[in-house]
């Protein structure tokens, strides 16, 4: 209620107070008289209010958008963080469904001028959203929990790597994929490797190199265990031959896809495990690197903003993309400087959209430059459109590939006809969309400092 003076009731109470408290004994408060006025209630939710007040609806983060770019019906980052949190400020306002087409590609959080932390007012709200508004048995919550805990499944996939890559493969498989779950029959899955990263990192018998001073804990995710075991080694010979000693600590999961399929509960367990072994491994002296952008973006931005973890800010502030580790704690232009490499030719680079928002867009031209025998060409800021899980949903296949359609076009008119990225869902879609080999930055490092395997 106003009273005569223009405030509130609550403002003049709390002005009361003040006073009270600023006049009371000699005219100054002391600690013990300090009693704090409690503004807003409590709450066990987490509470983005300030987040959202910063925002001033210039609707720049909706031109950053690369899904309304190309989808009408989506309303972008605008409506799905700061209007849909005042929305839901009002306890009978449900989490809008749309917000399952964000692909969280995160490209909202840089473009903001006034720094509202969209994504994870998306990833709370996608959480929410599941958790309450999502049937448990639809068709869609099953295909996305599936694709979401994919470190669950690859384990038995690559048991049995070439019968599995045989058996999904099949036409007929895929289009079943398709018509049960959801799974879209366009693209091809994955190879899995005959051989993991983890196994061969036992069968080597660990790290070669030991040192107190350098040492790195690395947090390899999925994909390059299951798939692209070459990155993971390029990333180990690369770090040996600057004298780190290499840990390889227990993992799950970064959670990237669980947060993109809104599955915050898992998210969390997978969180718990990766903070508390990289925590041990910090307190071993070691920093921690990753090689694909989308699970170091996790650790540091996403693991801090959604979950209160004991540890969890330590191990985000000592996180890093593993390139740009070395840009910073060694002369690694330098010791590029005269060298050349003949296993790769040319490259059309596209930088993943969470690399761009460390700030890495940049790096990879920069790091292969010096290299002889390697031109490095930018395919621009477009997203490539897959978004980890996002574009291989059946619903979402034909938004991705129109998103994906500038980098293509871009790709197709650079001078090469090898991609290059640290993305491994944007390596699938830079394949799916030219039919070009998409190699990783660490592999091209390899070459040019170590040689030949
Ligand atoms: S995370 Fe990406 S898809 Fe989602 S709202 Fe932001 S810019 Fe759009
Ligand atoms: S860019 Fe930031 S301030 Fe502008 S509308 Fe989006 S959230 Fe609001």
């Amino acid at each position: 209620m106003t009273n005569e003076n223009g405030s509130t009731d609550r403002e003049t109470a709390q002005d009361d107070e003040r006073g009270e408290i600023a006049t009371d004994g000699a005219g100054s408060a002391t600690d013990s008289e300090f009693d704090p006025v409690e503004v807003f209630p409590e709450t066990e939710e987490m509470d983005l209010r300030p987040g959202a007040d910063d925002c001033y609806k210039c609707s720049t983060c909706d031109t950053a958008c690369p899904v309304a770019e190309v989808d009408d019906e989506f309303p972008g980052p605008k409506f799905q963080g700061p209007e849909q949190w005042r929305l839901k400020r009002q306890d009978d306002h449900d989490i809008d469904e749309s917000v399952m087409k964000c692909s969280n590609c995160m490209r909202c959080d840089g473009a903001c001028p006034s720094s509202v932390p969209l994504s994870q007012m998306h990833n709370t709200a996608r959480g929410e959203y599941v958790e309450e508004n999502m049937s448990k048995l639809s068709r869609e919550y099953l295909r996305n929990r599936m694709l979401a805990n994919y470190r669950r499944l690859a384990p038995l996939a690559a048991t049995f790597p070439r019968t599995s890559n045989f058996v999904m493969g099949l036409a007929p498989v895929r289009w079943l994929g398709e018509k049960v779950l959801g799974v879209t029959s366009e693209r091809e899955f994955p190879d899995f490797a005959t051989e993991t990263f983890r196994e061969w990192w036992r069968k080597r018998g660990g790290a070669k190199v030991e040192s107190d001073e350098k040492r790195i804990a690395y947090f390899h995710g999925c994909y390059a265990n299951y798939n692209t075991p070459e990155v993971a080694k390029a990333l180990v010979r690369v770090y040996e031959q600057f004298g780190y000693e290499v840990m390889v600590p227990e993992q799950r999961c970064s959670g990237t896809p669980m947060f993109a399929n809104g599955m915050l509960a898992d998210a969390r367990r997978a969180a718990e495990t990766n903070v508390s072994e990289l925590a041990a491994a910090i307190e071993d002296g070691a920093d921690v690197v990753a090689s694909c952008s989308s699970c170091s973006m996790s650790i540091r931005q996403e693991y801090p903003e959604l979950f209160d973890l004991e540890g969890v800010e330590d191990v985000a502030a000592n996180t890093w993309d593993a390139v740009e580790y070395l840009q910073v704690h060694e002369d690694l232009l330098g010791e590029l400087e005269g060298t050349s490499v003949e296993a790769f030719d040319d490259f059309a680079y596209h930088a993943p959209c969470h690399a761009r928002n460390q700030g890495l867009a940049g790096q990879t031209l920069e790091v292969l430059a010096p290299i002889d025998g390697v031109e490095v060409e930018d395919v621009g800021d477009s997203c490539s459109g897959i978004s980890g899980t996002y574009g291989w949903k059946e619903e979402n296949y034909e938004t991705s590939m129109k998103i994906g359609a500038e980098m293509f076009e871009h790709m197709e008119s650079a001078e090469a006809e090898s991609g290059l990225t640290e993305c491994p869902t944007c390596s699938m879609q830079m394949g799916h969309g030219t039919g070009y080999e998409i190699t990783h930055t660490l592999e091209v490092l390899e070459a040019a400092l170590v040689g030949d395997r």
